[in-house]
């Protein structure tokens, strides 16, 4: 059984986060240490700890994290100007959370992919 992290708590709503969309499927949240005017992380209400661990069950679910990040884009009114959607797996990537998120980045010139 994977280890439950604090999104696992954020999805319960047993600590606080500024929750900007939720269904059965997902949980979108601003990140707390925000690296662009808008930062949300869109991230399965089910544990999955990396990207590693996905499998063909939960292909439903990752289409939905596109279209719910593409929503909140157009809620965050940033999405004719664009945005990025990231996300991390393992240590080279820099993966902190072991609960497999989506990064959505956006409301300024975001530059080249690797700086
Ligand atoms: P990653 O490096 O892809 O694992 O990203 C983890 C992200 O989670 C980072 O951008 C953190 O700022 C963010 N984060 C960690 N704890 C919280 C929290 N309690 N609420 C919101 N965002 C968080």
């Amino acid at each position: 059984m994977a280890e439950e992290t604090i999104f696992s708590k954020i999805i319960r709503r047993e600590i606080a986060a500024d929750i900007v969309f939720q269904d059965d499927k997902v949980t979108a949240f601003r990140d707390i240490s925000p690296q662009a005017p808008t930062h949300i992380l869109i991230i399965p209400n089910k544990l999955i700890p990396t990207i590693n661990d996905v499998t063909e069950q939960d292909e439903a679910m990752l289409g939905h994290m596109i279209t719910v990040a593409a929503k909140i884009a157009k809620q965050e009114g940033i999405d004719a100007n664009g945005y990025r959607l990231i996300m991390n797996c393992n240590k080279d990537a820099g993966q902190e959370v072991f609960h497999i998120h989506m990064h959505l980045l956006g409301g300024k010139n975001l530059g080249r992919l690797l700086g």
